[in-house]
């Protein structure tokens, strides 16, 4: 079946000048933040992001918390608030929002495999996001990992090669290959295709229980094609990083690239109901 119900192209003298596309199934953006710095949901200012998003085509949006609230190593306490933040903004559009839960593996064990229960199996979250505060080499993950494949949630996981030097605990592509040879039946998410490159491409191709999301830097001719090439549409998954980036950019990504109608439906919207358990 074909991603675009309706692929309008304008010409003019002959020259393409614009496709505009509409899916014919609401596109899922499995990368997204909750406008950074607030303590309680604007209802107004997510119904502004909602209407956005709905005008590209994008029905549901995967929120994975406001990371930078409390800086690379929250404690306990307020990796619970963000938790809480999230799933008030997923009760007030649960048809439109997925809570993913964060976490800071230098907490403890047993806070953070209580805190997946409690928002995985208690308030419905979809997934697991990890960030910066420990570089996923560490033996510390093991708990999350373990917990995460028993529950059957992904694990998003912040990824970057970056020319100008990582944050001290800041995992690289080649990070997240170690973490899947141990892991590999987590479903693993390996964020900012366009922070990773044909090289961090490379670095996963070989593990099959990780998937790229296509977040991260500006657009990179050819790169979704290369994702495409190297992992199989399959493991491609979109995502904006939203409010760094813009739905139309990384939208762009996906319907400039040279790849099949099947593929991009792929991208768009299958891979993400596979991962997540949603029909
Ligand atoms: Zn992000």
């Amino acid at each position: 079946m074909a991603l675009v119900s309706t692929d309008v192209i304008r010409r003019t003298k002959g020259h393409r000048t614009a496709v505009i596309m509409t899916p014919d199934a609401p596109i899922i953006d499995i990368h997204t933040h909750y406008p950074f710095g607030k303590a309680e949901p604007d209802p107004d200012q997510l119904a502004r992001i909602l209407a956005r998003a709905g005008r590209f085509g994008v029905g549901r949006l995967c929120i994975l918390g406001d990371v930078i609230r409390f800086g690379y190593a929250p404690t306990a306490d307020e990796v619970r608030r963000i938790n809480d933040l999230t799933d008030a903004m997923v009760r007030l559009h649960p048809e439109s929002l997925i809570g993913f839960c964060f976490l800071n593996p230098l907490q403890s064990k047993g806070n953070c495999l209580r805190e997946m229960d409690r928002c995985v199996t208690k308030l419905g979250f979809r997934g697991i996001k990890l960030w910066v505060a420990l570089n996923c080499r560490s033996h510390r993950l093991d708990p999350i990992m373990a917990r995460a494949a028993e529950l059957g949630v992904p694990v998003l996981h912040h990824a970057w090669y970056s020319a100008l030097g990582h944050e001290a605990d800041e995992s690289t592509p080649a990070d997240i290959a170690d973490l899947a040879t141990r892991f590999p039946q987590t479903k693993i998410i390996m964020a900012h295709l366009a922070g990773c490159g044909i090289r961090g491409l490379c670095d996963i191709a070989p593990f099959p229980n990780v998937s790229v999301d296509t977040a991260g830097a500006g657009p990179v001719a050819g790169l979704t094609e290369e994702a495409v090439a190297r992992l199989g549409a399959h493991r491609v998954v979109f995502g904006t990083d939203i409010p760094m980036r813009d739905f139309s950019s990384v939208l762009g990504r996906i319907y400039g690239a040279r790849i099949t109608a099947a593929d991009r439906r792929r991208i768009l919207t299958l891979n993400a109901r596979a991962l997540l358990g949603i029909r």
